[in-house]
């Protein structure tokens, strides 16, 4: 099964990727999660994204789409994957059509977890992120046993540069120019499948799955 999941940032598209990726034992690949990890570790990669990402915009589709292209080509990938926070530009979904075209293979749902903008600021503001394990919390929704202090690895929690609320109207305000087309871009395809995102995380992921096993 080739998932790619749609949404805002903030959505929860992210945990939904998750858990589905467990449910069907399929890699869950974040892009996100693949920048800060190598700015974590100070590669090359990790210098040139770190700019954009602190400023809300996103990475250059060229810094992008070949790590992708490369990820899914892997034997893991072969039963299937689900992809969070890729494609976010219509070249970077023409990019991994063509990509799978070739493999005589093709996207199987475009999951667009739905929430409005208000909704995700507040959310956004209140996530908090741990600077060990990068685990995520949220100081209203998902709090910490001690405030503060990871209750994975006991590290310090930091509110991260691209949640700040500056840099979330940003990043809405680049969601809706550049990565809201796909939504319409997967409709045409007969792919897209849409989800009330404000709904309880189970209830979300369950109605995911619901459709999946149609
Ligand atoms: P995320 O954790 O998916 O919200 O990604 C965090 C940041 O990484 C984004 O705001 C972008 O700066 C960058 N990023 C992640 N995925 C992509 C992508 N597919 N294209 C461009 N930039 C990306």
């Amino acid at each position: 099964m080739k998932i790619i999941m749609l949404g805002a940032p903030g959505a929860g598209k992210g945990t939904q990727a998750k858990m589905l990726s467990e449910k069907y034992d399929i890699p869950h690949i974040s892009t996100g999660d693949i920048f800060r990890a190598n700015i974590k570790n100070n590669t090359e990669l990790g210098k040139k994204a770190k700019g954009y990402m602190d400023a809300g915009q996103l990475v250059p589709d060229e810094l992008v789409v070949d790590l992708v292209v490369d990820r899914i080509k892997q034997q893991d990938c072969f039963k299937g994957f689900i992809l969070d926070g890729f494609p976010r530009t219509i070249p970077q979904a023409e990019a991994l059509d063509y990509a799978l075209n070739n493999q005589n293979e093709k996207i199987d749902y475009a999951v667009n977890v739905d929430v409005p903008d208000e909704a995700i600021i507040e959310r956004m503001s209140g996530r908090r992120a741990c600077v060990g394990c990068g685990a995520t919390y949220h100081i209203k929704y998902n709090p910490t046993k001690k405030p503060d202090v990871c209750d994975v690895c006991g590290e310090k929690l930091i509110l991260r540069e691209d949640d700040k609320a500056e840099t979330v109207k940003k990043r809405l305000e680049v969601y809706h120019e550049q990565t809201q087309p796909l939504i319409d871009y997967y409709a045409k395809k007969d792919a897209l499948l849409t989800v009330d995102g404000t709904q309880d995380i189970n209830v979300v992921f369950n109605t995911i799955v619901g459709v999946l096993e149609k």
